[in-house]
């Protein structure tokens, strides 16, 4: 048992160190970022010495986009389960996105109930966010970001559609795998393996329908708050692929 207390207050260090991770690495990211901008425009910089500064630029954009992609919501706190409210949590990550789906002319269409689930608050943030800019970013030129939720049988559905490039069988195939991007230097390829992650650990599902030049639509499934301890003892469930 001691042990086990050991470990459990191990793991709360772990937890804050993620949450020092992302708002103090953040500010010196920036920083730094903006002095090296600076420099860009310095008269005194020969091309040699701007090519090697772009360079150290796009390392920091990279590191910048880990944190986002592991630790957007991460708090000092350690985190909890708790009953979520999937209307209030979406439309927070909406807040947080609308900016970047401005950017791009995106248009974001709701259809949000209030359901429950059971989860540790910033997870489930974490794995909307990177569902939903996944989306966003697939839609560079404009856009539709749909996103809707339905309760079928004992889950709460929420679908994220986008008409954006798609993906073809191969890329859903490689979805997850880490570091798998097709953003070259923009991208991490993090973020879907965490959203898979975060959705294993909540027992939900996730089904993805997509199609080149037309879109994507990830369905997740997480198990009702009202029905997530009845699923434990007749194991996970069986769904029926969705069909179009
Ligand atoms: P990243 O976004 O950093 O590339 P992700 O793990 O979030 O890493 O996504 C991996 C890859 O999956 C993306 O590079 C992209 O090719 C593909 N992908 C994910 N979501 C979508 C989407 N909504 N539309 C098109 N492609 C997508
Ligand atoms: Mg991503």
């Amino acid at each position: 048992l001691r042990r086990r207390i050991i470990r459990a207050e191990k793991m709360e260090v772990v937890g804050h160190l993620a949450a020092s991770i992302s708002h103090e690495v953040r500010n010196p990211l920036t920083v730094s970022r903006g002095f090296m901008q600076l420099l860009l425009q310095s008269e005194r910089m020969n091309y040699k010495d701007k090519q090697y500064i772009q360079i150290a630029i796009e390392e920091i954009d990279r590191a910048e986009a880990i944190i986002t992609d592991y630790l957007t919501f991460a708090k000092p706190a350690p985190e909890h389960v708790e009953k979520l409210n999937v209307k209030t949590e979406i439309e927070r990550v909406i807040d947080i996105l609308r900016p970047l789906a401005n950017m791009n002319s995106i248009e974001i269409q709701t259809s949000l109930l209030p359901f429950a689930v059971k989860g540790e608050r910033q997870k489930f943030q974490q794995c909307l966010l990177n569902v939903m800019k996944n989306a966003i970013e697939a839609m560079p030129s404009g856009g539709t970001l749909r996103i809707n939720v339905s309760i079928d049988k004992d889950y709460v559905l929420i679908h994220i559609g986008d008409t954006g490039v798609g993906m073809t069988k191969e890329q859903i195939e490689r979805l997850g795998e880490p570091y798998f991007t097709t953003k070259g230097a923009k991208g991490t390829g993090l973020g879907m393996m965490v959203v898979y992650r975060i959705v294993e650990t909540m027992k939900g599902d996730l089904f993805i329908h997509s199609e080149v030049g037309e879109g994507t639509d990830v369905y997740m499934y997480f198990p009702s708050y009202y029905k997530s301890d009845i699923e434990k003892s007749s194991g996970r469930p069986q769904f029926e692929q969705v069909s179009y």
